[in-house]
């Protein structure tokens, strides 16, 4: 028997209900004469509160709420690529979200297409048994290759298996000989993370084209990174840069509570991006999940994990995701009105007091797996904050750098001064560092641990230097700390700074990257001994090569080796000192 209980309480999204005898926490519920969609974040006995996903206004204390008995789910399958959803994986048109008229309250809509035919071929034979996970077919779906699963919590001996041909997601693909039958979708609940068969250790680097990232803070494939940073630092222009040349096969961009005009630009570039693996349309790999500060809070607070579920059943196809974030402040402030519209006992500055154990729940879901198909995924989450001001001391920036293995800090003065992109070396830090050396080492270049380090090694005296500059000037400086203040100055502008919007910097590979390395590195030492003999830092800097040096990263990747021997060989001879 369906439970149904009573409205007792209305405070904006959030719903008390009573007479909920039997609900269980996290049911779906529908509330009110109109229907609307909620769900029970905390029962009482026989009260039930309840977070509603649609505008609750309207609402009057005494309408019915129905238990449906059902978790929070989303639909897996094909049909999500180049599509835009709300929190609740409801598909939603772009140009509802830009004039504001999202989806009609009360209404259930499904999330894949029901009338859509895919090309399903399949890959298992009558009689064989199937376990959850395991691969039933493929389909295509633009240029990737959708695998479809056996639902994880199913399992079975195949009794009919469909032939190749063209079938929406609702058509029976499969059967089992207990009369089971498969479809091409399945739904699972989102706050439920999808089983694996291990957890692997995190081996090999999650590459972004970005040089600061990749050489000093990398991000291990199937690691977490947080990037916290005040307005206008470059949140939303980084996680997009990686969404487009990171190293990931499926992108899930979460787009959470930010502004409207901000989600809507979002959404005019994510369709223009072109995907430099392909050539297609980046969105053709992409699920973008958009909750704007406009629409309702609830269906914010489940957005991330829409976007994580959706991320690992990419994942357990035995791809590598990337998941973005967008910002994970918005979400917590989402988390926060609800908690206390709730009456929740509030914790610091308002939070609850779970907030570090939510957001710890969310980055756990990433990882490198086994999966149950015995094929490697990962899922690798890259999640802003933005932090009020900047303040890297507010509860949700501190709880989010316990938790993930890269913090990669965005700095306002370093985007006022054009640094872009605009991370601080100096407050940013990865735990992967000494985890990844041995596949730098093996896959770049014996020496590329011990460049790198050099390079870091020259920022950090570089930046003792300055502040020597700042209390006593410049001329207190010998020539040799005066070089190292011009090789810190190359490696900043010329090595970590990067043009997001020069077609050649916008992306570098780690090959450049190493290269442009070895030619700053080099002229250090040469211009070491240059200066030892008796040159002058001004004679340094007025030599061509310099400028050279400082031009690399403008140097197309395949006319690059040959510019760098060039470089390296002009450097064998360009600091001679005047007899
Ligand atoms: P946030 O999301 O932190 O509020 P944005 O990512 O929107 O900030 O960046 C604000 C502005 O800074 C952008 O519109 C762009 O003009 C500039 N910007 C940020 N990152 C870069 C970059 N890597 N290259 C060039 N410009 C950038
Ligand atoms: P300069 O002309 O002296 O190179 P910049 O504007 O590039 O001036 O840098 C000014 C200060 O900001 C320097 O003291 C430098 O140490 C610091 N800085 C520049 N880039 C970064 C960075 N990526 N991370 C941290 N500090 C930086
Ligand atoms: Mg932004």
């Amino acid at each position: 028997m369906a439970i149904e209980g009573k409205i007792q309480r209305i405070s904006g999204p959030a719903v008390i209900a009573d007479g909920m005898f039997g609900a269980r926490m996290y049911d779906i519920v529908r509330v009110g004469k109109e229907d609307l969609i909620g769900e029970i974040i905390r029962l009482d006995g026989q009260t039930a509160f309840v977070q509603v996903y649609e505008d609750t206004s309207g609402l009057t204390v005494g309408e019915p709420i129905i238990s449906t008995g059902l978790p929070l789910s989303v639909e897996m399958g094909p049909g999500m690529l180049n599509g835009i959803f709300d929190g609740i994986q409801r598909p939603l048109d772009k140009i509802k979200i830009q004039s504001g008229t999202f989806i009609e309250r009360g209404i259930v809509v499904n999330s894949l297409s029901r009338e859509q035919k895919w090309q399903f071929t399949p890959s298992v034979s009558v009689g064989d048994k199937v376990t959850g996970g395991q691969i039933l077919g493929t389909v295509p779906e633009f240029a990737f290759t959708h695998k479809i699963l056996v639902p994880p919590d199913k399992s079975g001996t195949i009794k009919t298996i469909a032939a190749a041909g063209d079938y929406t997601v609702e058509e029976v693909i499969a059967t089992f000989e207990d009369g089971t039958e498969l479809q091409m979708y399945h739904p699972w609940p989102v706050r439920q993370a999808r089983p694996t068969k291990e957890k692997l250790d995190p081996v090999t680097p999650f590459l972004t084209g970005m040089r600061i990232l990749d050489v000093l803070f990398p991000l291990a494939m199937g690691g977490t990174a947080a990037i916290p940073g005040p307005f206008g630092a470059g949140k939303t222009v980084t996680q997009q840069s990686i969404a487009k040349f990171g190293n990931a096969e499926i992108v899930i961009y979460v787009g959470c509570g930010e502004r409207g005009n901000e989600m809507t630009e979002v959404l005019t570039e994510f369709p223009e991006m072109v995907d430099p693996q392909t050539g297609n349309p980046l969105m053709n790999r992409t699920v973008l999940i958009a909750n704007t500060s406009n629409m309702p809070v609830a269906a914010r607070e489940a957005s991330i994990y829409t976007g994580i579920t959706l991320a690992e059943y990419f994942r357990d196809q035995g791809y590598a995701v990337s998941v973005m974030a967008d910002s994970t402040s918005r979400w917590a402030e989402a988390l926060r009105e609800i908690a206390s519209r709730l009456e929740e006992m509030p914790a610091e500055e308002g939070y609850p007091p779970y907030l570090s154990s939510r957001l710890a729940a969310f980055y756990e879901r990433g990882g490198r797996v086994t999966t149950l198909a015995d094929e490697t995924g990962a899922v690798s989450i890259i999640g802003a904050v933005s932090p009020a001001g900047g303040d890297f001391s507010e509860p949700v920036t501190q709880a989010t750098l316990r938790i993930t293995g890269c913090f990669w800090a965005l700095d306002a003065g370093l985007a006022r001064r054009r640094h872009f992109p605009s991370i601080n070396w100096d407050k940013s830090y990865s735990l992967f560092n000494s985890i990844l050396d041995p596949w730098y080492s093996g896959n770049v270049a014996p020496d590329y641990v011990d460049l790198r380090n050099e390079a870091v090694n020259i920022l950090q005296k570089e930046a003792e230097l300055q502040e020597v500059v700042q209390l006593v000037g410049p001329d207190a400086l010998q020539d040799q700390e005066r070089l190292i203040i011009e090789v810190g100055r190359v490696l900043r502008q010329d090595f970590l700074q990067q043009n997001g919007f020069d077609p050649v910097d916008a992306s570098c590979s780690l090959k450049k990257a190493y290269g442009m390395l070895q030619m700053m590195l080099k002229m250090n030492n040469s211009a070491t001994e240059f200066i030892e003999a008796g040159g002058t830092v001004d004679e340094l800097l007025a030599n061509p090569v310099m400028e050279k040096i400082n031009r690399s990263r403008y140097v197309p990747e395949d006319e690059f080796e040959a510019y760098k021997n060039d470089v390296l060989a002009e450097l064998d001879k360009a600091f001679v000192v005047a007899a």
